[in-house]
């Protein structure tokens, strides 16, 4: 088998996956991240179905148990902190989806990545600054390191590619603002609630205290069209939004603010669909949220995780013609994106309402629905004798 030189651009679930499965079917392999050091923020996201079985394969999967989130329960508040309604995950999910697991994604992505940095060479602080392929390989040059020639370069970049910006076009062509941002923090102050998700809505606006191994997450999402002049890479800019967005809304939210305030690192970014019609172009193709964007409910890891192994066998079946396993993999892969991306507006709705009289409907309906739900699971356990 023909062993290539293959450039990932990003650290993040979806590079240091695919850094895992190139490098263990003999690939040379360079992962570069703009970030210092790995990202550790973010909430909890899932590892479902596929990516569940591929981390099986890779050896973590016990790992990620170890860390995963047991969620007891969503209980919604009004803004003096009183109970309204609660639903009860544990019961849920235990019935619907027993395999899977919800881990920090900053538990996720140094699990993943210490699973892979034996085999690949990790560069931090790094970017591309161009790209130039002919019919042999393609030439990068980078904001530090020297200019260096790869068979193939992978955008495992995220939401704002800069493979996708300088190899596929604009992101105006690409990237679809769904109208929400949302931002996570960690209250190391704080102590986890056994479990238990606190949720507290206003009208467009949500924040939630998420239970994560013992150090709690606040939660922010909120509708709002794009904000002209907006930076996912400027922490400055995302602590003034969030504090002017949330002041005044009550409960634990003061809290929540302080610790913006002091954060280093934090995830902040829009809630956006992309749709790129070919992941490969040549020797370059793109992965994960660069080429297929299904943010926020978590869903984008899982999607991820088995999108890297998908494109890494393809490439380990046909090294010599980089762009037939391009094709393929996302003849493959392309399927399992599809049947994430349609749902995103309307469950965002329903979790975030927009005007006072959805947060009524929601209340009564959704949250009743699906605590009504448990009973009936827990009920019928009962009567089963389990
Ligand atoms: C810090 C962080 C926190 C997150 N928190 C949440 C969350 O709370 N909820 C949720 O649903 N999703 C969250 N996400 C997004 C989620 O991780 C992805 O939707 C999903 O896991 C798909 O993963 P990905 O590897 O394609 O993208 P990501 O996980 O976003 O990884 C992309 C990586 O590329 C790096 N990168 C970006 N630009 C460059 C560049 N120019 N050069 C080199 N590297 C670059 C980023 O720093 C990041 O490490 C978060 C992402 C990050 C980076």
């Amino acid at each position: 088998m023909a062993r290539l030189e293959v450039l990932i651009s990003g650290a993040g679930i979806a590079g240091c996956t695919l850094a895992y499965w190139l490098a263990r079917n003999r690939h040379a392999v360079t992962v570069i991240e703009r970030s210092g050091s790995l990202r550790s923020s973010g909430s909890p996201v899932d590892v479902r179905g596929l990516a569940a079985d591929v981390a099986e394969r890779m050896n973590i999967a016990a790992r990620l148990r170890e860390a995963s989130i047991r969620l007891k329960g969503m209980t919604l508040l009004d803004s003096e902190g009183r109970r309204v309604a609660r639903v009860d995950i544990a019961t849920l999910r235990s019935s619907i989806a027993p395999k899977d697991m919800e881990v920090a994604r900053g538990d996720l992505a140094r699990i993943l990545h210490e699973a892979s940095a034996g085999d690949a060479d990790y560069v931090f602080g790094e970017s591309i600054t161009a790209l130039a392929q002919d019919e042999t390989g393609v030439d990068v040059t980078f904001e530090r390191s020297r200019p260096r020639r790869f068979d193939v370069v992978i955008g495992a970049d995220g939401l704002h590619s800069i493979v996708r910006r300088l190899a596929f076009g604009a992101d105006s062509e690409f990237v679809r603002h769904a109208g929400l941002y949302a931002a996570t923090v960690s209250l190391p102050g704080s102590r986890d609630a056994a479990g238990e998700m606190f949720m507290l809505n206003a009208p467009g606006k949500l924040a939630a205290l998420h239970p994560c191994q013992g150090v709690p997450l606040a939660y922010f999402i909120f509708w709002r069209p794009e904000i002209p002049g907006f930076d996912d890479t400027d922490l400055d800019q995302h602590k003034r939004i969030l504090e002017t967005t949330f002041a005044g809304i009550g409960w634990r939210v003061p809290e929540f603010l302080d610790a913006v305030r002091g954060a280093r690192d934090m995830y902040f970014d829009s809630v956006a669909r992309v749709d790129v019609a070919n992941w490969g172009r040549g020797r370059i193709a793109l992965l994960g949220d660069a080429s297929s964007c299904v943010s926020l409910f978590g869903d984008g890891s899982t999607l991820a995780i088995a999108g890297a192994h998908e494109l890494a066998k393809a490439l380990t079946e046909s090294p010599a013609d980089p762009q037939g396993a391009f094709s393929r993999y996302q003849a493959v892969h392309g399927k399992l994106v599809a049947s994430k991306q349609k749902n995103l507006i309307s469950t965002a709705s329903r979790i975030v309402p927009r005007t006072s009289a959805g947060l009524w409907l929601s209340t009564r309906v959704f949250w009743r629905t699906m605590g009504g739900l448990g009973t009936v699971v827990r009920l019928g356990r009962k009567l089963r004798g389990q």
